[in-house]
């Protein structure tokens, strides 16, 4: 039988990160060795402590039953209390705080919840691709805001045009950055709130590298007065614990958002083991004795690739979070024509920044999520590139 795709469907990109994996798989299957700096995917295995919590969650019968969309009681309170510890900000664990099967999952269903046919969604550019598929199914229009180096990679949102402000429901946003490797101060999120209250336009703040930074603590959106009313933040265990197998999120704010939100998901998803999030409660409440040290690893691992980096001619500003590089390669041209140039010439893969939006054409993102003497390997032959070959290549003259 011929299977006849939707349009909606039709209408998708293959997800960028999955077309990396296969990129670097295709190629180490040609016998090459293959450093992927494509995707961040942390190295680092998930602390011994909450992995021996894991264990005993798995072996206890009443977690074998259905747990709730929601996330259950344990997990909610100590999100409840994470974020009164980290943020001064209390979240009431029933209204305010819904789990999520990994972050990724709840930011793709949020607009559907906010979203009519022809609504706008102010979306940063470049940005992680997720944000985009909400707003596609539920049949909405993306504005793309560029985020210019020359800005700090924020958002000019004097810039959007009134038209395109008329009709927008919701903007997202991500700092610490993918992939700029960007930071936020709380009065960035002072101005934002209030422009978002006097515009009327729903703010969703990814902090899913909320502790990957390298100078003062990120900021959560809820330090800034009002945000309540206007936003919600999303987290994630992936990075901050090491846990992106495990599946484990969460949102909070907004109280109509939040329970919107999961009055959908009820009908989608039945939530998350109830081991993992009593594994992902456990990191929470554990969280000064695991988190310092892969802060602490990550930082390293920026400065030291930074520095050789910027020795072979790649111009950038430095990362403020994240576990992301995010630079101009030294002869100035396409994303994808460095990305393959390195490919093919060293077997190092890392991501073209056109993949994140057209504002990340002539970038390439690094993900440091590989060990230290993985990341050296690949410095080395990145420093051993020739980038005059490449430029005599494009010009047809090699
Ligand atoms: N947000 C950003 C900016 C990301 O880069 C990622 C994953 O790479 C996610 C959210 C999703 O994280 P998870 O679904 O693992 O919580």
């Amino acid at each position: 039988m011929k299977i006849a795709f939707s349009k909606k469907f039709g209408s998708f990109e293959p997800f960028l990160f999955e077309e990396l994996y296969r990129k670097a798989k295709a190629e180490r299957a040609k016998g090459k060795d293959v450093i992927s700096l494509a995707v961040g995917d942390p190295d680092l295995p998930t602390a011994p402590s909450i992995v021996a919590c894991a264990v005993r969650e798995v072996r206890r019968a009443a977690n074998h039953r259905y747990p709730n969309t929601k996330g259950n009681e344990n997990f909610r309170a100590a999100v409840s209390e994470w974020h009164l510890r980290r943020h001064g900000v209390r979240f009431h664990p029933d209204k305010e705080v819904s789990i999520l099967v990994g972050s990724k999952e709840g930011i793709a269903h949020l607009p559907m919840v906010v979203m009519n046919k022809g609504d706008y969604a102010l979306i940063p550019d470049p940005t992680y691709p997720t944000y985009r598929t909400g707003v596609v199914l539920s049949e909405g229009r993306v504005h793309d805001v560029p985020l210019l180096e020359k800005n700090g990679f924020l958002p000019d949102l004097a810039a959007i045009p009134e038209k395109v402000l008329g009709r927008a429901k919701i903007l997202f946003l991500n700092y610490p950055n993918n992939p700029t490797g960007a930071g936020v101060t709380l009065d960035f999120f002072r101005e934002l709130v209030k422009w978002a209250k006097k515009r009327g336009v729903i703010i969703a703040q990814d902090a899913a590298y909320c502790e990957m930074y390298f100078g003062k603590p990120t900021p959560s959106i809820f330090e800034a007065p009002g945000a309540k009313d206007v936003a919600v933040e999303f987290y994630s265990a992936s990075k901050t614990y090491c846990m992106a197998g495990w599946r484990a999120g969460w949102v909070v704010g907004n109280s109509r958002l939040v329970c919107a939100l999961n009055a959908l998901k009820e009908n989608i998803d039945s939530g998350q083991f109830n081991a993992v999030q009593n594994a992902a409660a456990f990191a929470l409440r554990h969280h000064d004795a695991i988190v310092p040290a892969i802060r602490e690893t990550f930082r390293k691992r920026a400065a030291f690739f930074a520095k050789a980096l910027r020795e072979c001619g790649w111009r950038f500003s430095d990362p403020q979070g994240s576990c992301f590089l995010w630079a101009r390669p030294p002869v100035e041209g396409g994303s994808s024509d460095a990305v393959y140039f390195m490919l093919d010439k060293v077997s190092v893969l890392a991501a073209p920044g056109s993949g994140f939006g057209k504002f990340g054409e002539g970038y390439v993102r690094f993900s440091l999520t590989e060990p230290d003497a993985t990341l050296k390997e690949a410095l080395k032959r990145l420093q051993s590139l020739d980038w005059s070959r490449k430029k005599r290549s494009a010009d047809g003259r090699d």
